[in-house]
């Protein structure tokens, strides 16, 4: 396999190959055959990486914005230069089109310059004092070394959120990057390297997650954890950071209402709706996921959503004219089953798929489901698979209560094209991010992040660099 990376971890600026390391496999979902062996990091690797990212950062955060942004822009340009090599790599380990992963490392490059701008705008304030002669400023400060955890649905999006955030604040990181697919997140790593990042302000690392995280946030010397992937994950990381009080981002999982009104055009609607529902084979947190569609137009929208559904081109990623690849890993599969068993069981009606699609590797079928009602487990838990639940709804305070009746707060859509209603769903809904006649709610400028159990804090825009700064008032007498 000439054209997949050649794994490592990277401490104190050094890739560190298997060696003696334990190793686990990597392996195409699109024929789930292995692809490499990755080196799993010792107990003395991850110390090791603690201690080269508290040894690194005061030089790092003493380091000007200005030449800090100057090696993220020149790291962001590298990614940029070698695209197509990631492309390929980011396709054989974790299966989305080529035209998906081109456009993710592009956004993941995005990233990282708009933090190297950010960084060079992290202005103090000088607050007018109660008492003559007093001056008070506020500035910001680096929290200190920092450990992220990345999942496998964004292999180069969410290290580079991470990095970037940490990177440009002044702050060291230690990145453990999905086991799923670790070779964008080493081809990223060498694009920092290369770009003349010093040693130990990035270091990166595999193993057991559980074993990993529990080491990395032990040590005293991380001050700040950020983690992306499940609420239950999420939640038991907080539980170790709450022993020295480490500050924490936390973006996990949602359940996206899309909520549309008899008042739009339904065709185009249910079309837009379905390409971004099976982007990435619906492997997306902020992806459209509960479909509440106005009774009077409500079979219109699932006609037309079920035959773009219908019309994708499933297949290996790396297929000319691909549209959706197969899930990343066999446990996805496995929650697809379960989740259309118990739809069939409750009375549902599936319009398509329902299956596994072909002999070879972990492809689903894209699937769209009707007739169910709220308790049905696909509208209670996170599909992040191809499977699509569209519902009726009366009116505008039933479908508000239904839509934000979840635990989740990720992003939460609407469609309408009264401007009444828009102004009114916009504050009813119960979201970090809430996309109104538009699906796009993520951008480098913006904040991403959610409430209640999709997490806290943000990444990306302001709120992601104030993420890896803390706040000092200096009273000058
Ligand atoms: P999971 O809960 O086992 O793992 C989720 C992610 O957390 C994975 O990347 C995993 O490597 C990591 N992880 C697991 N245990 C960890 C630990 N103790 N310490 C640090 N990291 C740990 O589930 P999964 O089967 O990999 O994914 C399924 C669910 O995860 C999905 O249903 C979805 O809810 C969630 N998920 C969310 C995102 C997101 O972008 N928010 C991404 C991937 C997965």
């Amino acid at each position: 396999m000439t054209d997949y990376s050649t794994l490592a971890l990277f401490i104190d600026g050094r890739f560190v190959s298997a060696d003696t390391r334990t190793t686990e496999p990597v392996f195409n979902p699109a024929t789930a055959r292995p692809i490499a062996d990755l080196p799993h990091a010792t107990d003395a690797d991850l110390d090791e990486a603690v201690a080269a990212a508290a040894r690194a950062f005061p030089a790092w955060a003493a380091t000007t914005a200005v030449e800090r942004s100057a090696i993220l822009r020149r790291a962001a340009a590298l990614i940029r230069e070698r695209i197509e090599a990631i492309a390929v790599v980011m396709t054989l380990e974790q299966g989305k089109p080529l035209a998906e992963s081109r456009g993710e490392i592009a956004y993941a490059a995005d990233v990282i310059d708009w933090y190297a701008e950010e960084g060079r705008r992290t202005y103090g304030r000088v607050v007018p004092s109660r008492v003559p002669g007093v001056v008070m400023t506020v500035t910001h400060e680096p929290v200190g070394p920092a450990a992220a955890f990345t999942p496998w649905n964004f292999p180069a999006l969410t290290p580079c959120r991470k990095i970037g955030g940490a990177l440009a604040a002044g702050c060291t990181l230690v990145l453990k990057a999905a086991e799923e697919v670790p070779g964008t997140a080493v081809e990223i790593a060498r694009a920092f390297a290369d770009a003349g990042l010093p040693a130990g302000v990035l270091n990166l690392v595999f193993g057991d997650p559980a074993t990993v995280s529990a080491r990395l946030i032990a040590a005293s010397e991380i001050r700040k954890v950020s983690f992306t992937g499940s609420t239950a994950i999420g939640k038991s990381l907080m539980r170790l950071c709450a022993d020295d009080l480490k500050r924490t981002t936390m973006e996990l999982g949602g359940h996206g209402p899309v909520i549309v009104f008899d008042d739009v055009d339904v065709e185009a609607v249910a079309e837009t709706a379905a390409i971004a529902k099976y982007r990435n084979a619906g492997q997306v947190c902020i992806s459209p996921t509960r479909f509440f569609v106005q009774a009077a137009v409500h079979d219109r929208f699932a006609a037309r959503f079920t035959e773009v559904a219908r019309s994708l081109k499933v297949g290996d990623g790396l297929g000319a004219g691909v549209q959706m690849g197969p899930l990343a890993n066999p446990r996805r599969i496995a929650a697809m089953e379960a989740l259309v068993q118990d739809a069939r069981d409750r009375g549902g009606r599936i319009e398509t798929g329902g299956e596994r699609h072909g002999n070879e590797g972990w492809f689903y079928a894209p699937t769209v489901i009707t007739g169910l009602d709220d308790a049905a487990l696909v509208m209670c838990e996170e599909p992040f698979g191809p499977v699509a639940p569209i519902v009726p709804f009366d009116d505008f305070d039933e479908v508000v209560g239904r839509a934000n009746s979840l635990p989740y707060g990720l992003a939460a859509y609407a469609f309408s094209s009264s401007a009444r209603r828009v102004a009114d769903i916009g504050a009813a809904l119960k979201a970090g991010m809430v996309g109104i006649n538009t699906l796009a709610v993520s951008n480098p400028e913006t904040p991403f992040g959610g409430v209640r159990d999709s997490g806290h804090g943000s990444e990306g825009g302001a709120e992601g660099l104030l993420a890896y700064l803390d706040v000092k008032l200096t009273a000058s007498a």
